[in-house]
């Protein structure tokens, strides 16, 4: 299967050929932690969970490599640690900068883990890689791409011709638009910051250029470099990073040699009202307002795999509503035909854990998850418990199911199966198995006719007997044999 993504880079959608298909490689640049992650914030991190869990069916659950950082230098960090401070809070301001961060990237953790969003490989904190950011920024001086002054660092932009590539524009055409910051310390007002003096109590770090701290462009170069190689698959983050940030990161890696990223993945903004949630504009609740309120992560994930991350999108009420009633009749569509976590198991191990090929190819096609959460319902209206694996099987790879004992925590009373029925059809079936060996036919078939009468599909994989609900399927049947 090949997987189409549309390349920020080229404005195209392009077939994914990974650099090596034995360990494909993603950088998606994470959080600054400073407080709770708005629902904004959670978009990225769902569209890129997507991705890589698709990426992990396709090439190998241990061949895909991802990176997600965490930004633990930070103005806004700094600050609400120096409140803390002088509320009269105990220890050093540097010692409560990193309290503050700490702090945050475990709320942090516990919110996308709510999403049901799989940890990424390395989740790498800016603050563990100052060495290999002085490395990088000590080799873009020696081939004059930056230049230091009264303490700063900075990255001369108009040494790197293809700047402005990424997101179309001309240097000219950016400065007009941007607010670019005109300082003492810099030759031209585009030039951005590798490298910043420190105050004393604040974070800091011995460097060439006295004691300092990164800007925050260069912590994502050299940590991809660090942990992806020279050149790496995929890159990807918010549309809104693509100027600067995005623009910076390449001018770094390319000047400094790197191949740096194939393919550049953005998703569009959540919005409130037609406009950009974030911070500063204080039209924001975070993931976890939302958990509080009871609503479901599964919930808020399929919320968001319902727009296509190339599209703006709105959180309304009715989106959660529908979704909510959704996703419960999926879930007991499945505890009707006798679906339990020992039964997953059970597929799993057996080989009968299949996907459905049309769906896959949805999702493939530039991570369509309208599309594939289309292809869902009609996967949702298979008759027999065998002929709905490729519809669980959908529902784990969006990640709107995480945990297979959501069938045992709201059964649909009359249709749940009691937790007997499994142990006395894998005795049966054992027992058939050993009959057959024995060659005692008469046997065997006694033991296949009380799984029929049950209504108990037995299936064979490979030689290994698995079994399934069937239509008929009447564990009261079974109940004698207890
Ligand atoms: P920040 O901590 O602001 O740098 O944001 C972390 C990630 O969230 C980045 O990938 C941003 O592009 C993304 N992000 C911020 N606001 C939104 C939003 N309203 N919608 C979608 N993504 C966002
Ligand atoms: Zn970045």
């Amino acid at each position: 299967m090949t997987i189409q993504l549309y390349n920020t880079a080229t404005r195209r959608k392009e077939a994914f050929e990974p650099i090596d298909e034995g360990n494909v490689r993603m950088y998606v640049c994470g959080p600054t932690v400073y407080d709770r992650a708005h629902l904004g914030n959670a978009r990225p991190v769902l569209v890129f969970d997507v991705l890589f869990r698709l990426l992990r069916h396709v090439y190998g659950e241990n061949a895909v490599t991802y990176v997600r950082n965490f930004t633990d230098v930070d103005d806004k960090i700094n600050a609400t640690a120096l409140a803390r401070k002088e509320a009269g809070a105990a220890g050093t301001l540097e010692e409560l900068v990193a309290e503050r961060s700490d702090e945050t990237i475990g709320w942090y953790h516990a919110d996308m883990d709510a999403l049901g969003a799989l940890r990424p490989t390395h989740e790498p904190r800016a603050t563990r890689f100052i060495a290999q950011m002085v490395a990088m920024i000590e080799d873009l001086i020696a081939k004059g791409f930056a230049y230091e002054n009264d303490g700063h660092v900075l990255f001369r932009v108009r040494e790197y011709v293809a700047y402005g590539t990424l997101s179309g524009r001309s240097v000219d055409d950016m400065i007009a638009g941007a607010r670019v910051e005109v300082a003492p310390y810099k030759e031209d007002p585009m030039d951005f910051v590798l490298w910043k003096p420190s105050d004393d109590e604040l974070p800091g770090w011995d460097s060439p250029w006295g004691r300092g701290r990164p800007g925050w462009h260069i912590e994502c170069s050299a940590m991809a470099y660090e942990l992806l190689g020279d050149t790496f698959d995929i890159h990807g983050g918010g549309n809104d990073l693509q100027f600067p940030h995005h623009e910076n990161e390449i001018a770094q890696s390319k000047c400094a040699g790197h191949g740096f990223a194939n393919v550049w993945l953005h998703n569009e903004m959540l919005q409130v009202e037609g406009k950009k949630m974030s911070k500063s504009l204080g039209n924001f609740f975070t993931v976890r307002d939302l958990l509080d309120q009871g609503v479901p992560g599964e919930v808020i994930r399929f919320v968001m795999l319902s727009t296509h991350y190339r599209k703006p999108m709105d959180w309304t009420e009715k989106k959660r509503e529908d979704c909510t009633k959704t996703l419960m009749e999926w879930l007991n569509v499945l505890q009707k035909h006798g679906y339990t976590p020992k039964m997953v198991a059970r597929l799993k191990d057996k080989g009968l854990w299949v996907s459905d090929a049309e769906f896959m190819g949805v999702l493939a096609n530039d991570l369509n998850t309208p599309g594939a959460l289309a292809r869902v319902h009609v996967l949702a209206k298979a008759r027999t418990a065998e002929a709905l694996v490729p519809f669980a099987h959908a529902l784990e790879t969006l990640g709107l199911v995480t945990d297979w004992s959501v069938l045992d925590l709201s059964p649909s009373q009359n249709d749940a199966m009691p937790d007997w029925v499994d142990a006395v059809i894998e005795r049966l079936i054992e027992e058939r198995g050993a009959a057959r060996v024995a060659k005692d036919w008469a046997e065997a078939d006694r033991l296949r006719d009380v799984l029929n009468a049950a209504g108990v599909q037995v299936t064979d994989v490979a030689g290994t007997a698995s079994w399934l609900p069937g239509p008929a399927f009447d564990p009261s049947k079974l109940e004698a044999l207890r």
